[in-house]
């Protein structure tokens, strides 16, 4: 973990034989260092030399001349021996202004201003984490001691949750049906299992990490990320593992929810808290699909996020179902090793390259990570522009697009012509292949995958990609539409997760019934995607319309959340007020404005079947705002927008 940003590092560098020095600054990304140095120095004149030579926010849109890159070695060394010669103390994070020119060249494009606060809580430079909530009066020692803060969950969200929670003196648990932390990244450990958003950025802001081995971690790697965080949180004593809450219900007249919780052996007790925060997540629910005769299948069958491992598929039959974003992970994986494989489509996706896709952090990189002050934090801003908004615009239907069916504007177009490009090249020209795996709709229509190899596996002699449907499934096989029999000793269902019904199976009782009341099967609508009219002191993180289809990453969403989250709890605490409950003009002015701006996205394009769309064609799982917008929506919590009742006053 990086603790690099302090006068020490400077110092130490600034001792370090300058050649060693220079020849480790050699190995580093120009453009991190080039913020790094213009950071430390104040001097801007090294941003216009290099601006010509960055294309994009992507290390490999960038290509500057060698003599250039060793000018910015030279000079950031005679920084570190300023620093240490005069023992300045490292600066405070760039006024505006400059924050502003330095982040327009680093990515190659005019950054829009209302990105630079969210880049500065992002980077925390004062490492004090901008995004933690502060009281603002004192809070009475009893007032705290009788507020308890029931956190559901201990994946990404309630990892943070409980840590912000700890900070600020809540009283709370949380309760976890799994053994261990790490939620989805715990429960998926298929073969290829990996992030697809770099995982620099998807991380805590407030808990940087140099040690990552890939730019796209592995699931171990994450899983030992959040494990490594648990263990510094200290919160071990407020968590109950392998329990599960099946139900909670709002007493109004304690304002508290009263929360029933299955232990392992499947007794049951209860707990009552001020507050309930869900961190159970989207995709934590595997959809198992109402395939006629699966039952029957004789051999081993099972759901991508419940991978047997005690299954050998070497050498055997196997089925995979679903070419979604775990499967176009598994498949590349699986398919050297079995037998033969039947990949069965239903409908095709797009993915994109990565040069980076694959690629390993190197040691002199890792080296920069934990050695030059502010590195990591120049690093994660790059990869957190090159993955977030960038594509948006670009994802806007366009009214007068003459070929509307296929894309949305011109830009989506040329996307697609390029991702066309890219799958014929890997297909070897290929034309019946390409053919199926070519999506009708425009591009990030579903979400966009990353091509780990997945189109040069269909090529492979022992790989078949069926297109034709599924009629049903035998004791040893699964029949096509057309009839045809694919053997199968094996049966893997890549078929995704119940997204459309957050906090399923929990039952949840407001003031006026079920959530499922509320929301039907498929339905889930929240303020912000976090509160719910009529029940008062829930909150849910990664909820309804929260998930980032089009970048981004669910941490940055997540940290929002638990933000806004927290304000919430503090409004509660510091006036003493028993509960607060949107109230439903805020709610639902922000239902019109969210599927105002999805109907002009394209996750509401006729010709899409995505998970993110309801059986009503609603988008109820993505998020249609920038970061930096959902950042602002949720950066201050109005008071206004909740009724707030009193706690009772005791006679
Ligand atoms: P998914 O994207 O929902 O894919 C499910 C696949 O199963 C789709 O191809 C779907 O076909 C198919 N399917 C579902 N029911 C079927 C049926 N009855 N018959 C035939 N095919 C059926 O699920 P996922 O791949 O598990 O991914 C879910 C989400 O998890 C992703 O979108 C992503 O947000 C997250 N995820 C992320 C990563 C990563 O970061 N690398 C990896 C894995 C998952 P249709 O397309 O026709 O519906």
């Amino acid at each position: 973990m990086s603790k690099v940003d302090d006068t020490q590092a400077v110092r130490a560098l600034a001792a370090t034989d300058p050649e060693f020095l220079d020849a480790h600054l050699a190995q580093l990304d120009p453009v991190p260092l080039l913020l790094v140095y213009t950071h430390l120095s104040g001097d801007e004149s090294l941003l216009e030399a290099f601006q010509p030579h960055i294309k994009g926010a992507w290390s490999f849109e960038v290509d500057v001349p060698d003599a250039l890159f060793a000018e910015l070695r030279a000079r950031t060394i005679a920084v570190f021996k300023d620093y240490a010669r005069d023992e300045r103390p490292l600066p405070p994070a760039p006024d505006m202004d400059r924050l502003q020119r330095m982040c327009d060249v680093a990515v190659g494009q005019n950054v829009p201003s209302e990105y630079l606060p969210m880049v500065l809580e992002e980077l925390n430079f004062d490492q004090t984490d901008a995004k933690s909530v502060r009281w603002r009066k004192p809070v009475p020692a009893e007032r705290l001691a009788q507020f308890h803060v029931l956190v559901v969950g201990l994946g990404y969200s309630g990892l943070a949750m409980a840590i912000k929670l700890k900070e600020a003196g809540i009283p709370f648990t949380v309760i976890e049906k799994n053994d261990d932390v790490g939620g989805t990244w715990y429960e998926n450990t298929y073969p290829g299992v990996a992030v697809d958003t770099p995982n620099h950025f998807y991380s805590y802001s407030f808990r940087a990490s140099s040690e990552w081995d890939h730019y796209f971690a592995l699931g171990p790697e994450v899983i030992n990320y959040i494990r490594t965080v648990y263990a510094e949180s200290g919160i071990a004593e407020h968590v109950r593992f392998e329990q599960e809450v099946t139900r909670a219900t709002w007493n109004e007249s304690e304002a508290k929810w009263e929360v029933s919780i299955r232990r392992a052996d499947g007794s049951e007790y209860s707990l009552s808290a001020n507050a309930f925060v869900s961190g159970t997540g989207l995709l934590n629910r595997p959809s198992i699909p109402a395939i006629a005769g699966l039952d029957t299948f004789e051999g081993p069958k099972f759901h991508s996020a419940q991978w047997d491992h005690d299954v050998d598929l070497t050498a055997k039959n196997v089925v995979q179902i679903g070419t979604g974003a775990s499967g176009m992970q598994i498949a590349p994986q699986i398919a050297p090793k079995v037998g033969h494989l039947t990949i069965f489509q239903r409908s095709p996706h797009w993915a994109r390259k990565n040069p980076l896709l694959f690629a390993q952090v190197s040691d002199g990189v890792k080296w920069g990570l934990e050695h030059v002050p502010f590195y990591t934090k120049w690093w994660r801003f790059q990869l957190l522009y090159a993955t977030s908004d960038g594509m948006l615009p670009t994802l806007r239907k366009d009214p007068d697009w003459p070929e509307p069916e296929t894309s949305l504007n011109a830009a989506n177009k040329l996307i697609r012509e390029q991702l066309i490009e890219h799958m014929r090249s890997e297909l070897k020209g290929d034309e019946a292949l390409l053919a199926k795996v070519t999506p009708a709709f425009p591009p990030y229509g579903k979400r966009m995958l990353r091509d780990g190899n997945w189109f040069q596996t269909l090529t492979r002699d022992n790989v078949e990609l069926v297109t034709s449907g599924i009629d049903r499934v035998t004791p040893s096989g699964v029949i096509d539409r057309d009839g045809v029999e694919h053997p199968a000793d094996v049966i893997i269902l890549a078929t995704g997760f119940k997204a459309q019904a957050p906090l399923y199976p929990m039952e949840i009782i407001g003031r006026a019934g079920s959530i499922r009341d509320h929301w039907g099967d498929d339905n889930p609508r929240a303020h912000l995607g976090i509160t719910v009219p009529d029940f008062p002191n829930l909150f849910i993180l990664y909820g309804p319309g929260t998930n980032g289809g089009h970048g981004g990453s669910a941490v940055f969403n997540s940290e929002c959340q638990v933000r806004y989250t927290m304000m919430a709890l503090r409004e509660l605490i510091e006036r003493d007020a028993a509960s607060l409950d949107v109230r439903r003009a805020p709610f639902d002015d922000y239902q019109q404005v969210f599927d105002a701006e999805h109907a002009q996205l394209v996750w509401t394009h006729p010709g899409v079947n995505n998970w993110y769309r309801n059986k009503d064609g609603r988008v109820v799982t993505n998020s249609p705002w920038r970061l930096s917008h959902y950042r602002n929506l949720t950066a201050d919590f109005k008071a206004e927008d909740y009724d707030i009742k009193a706690a009772k006053v005791s006679a």
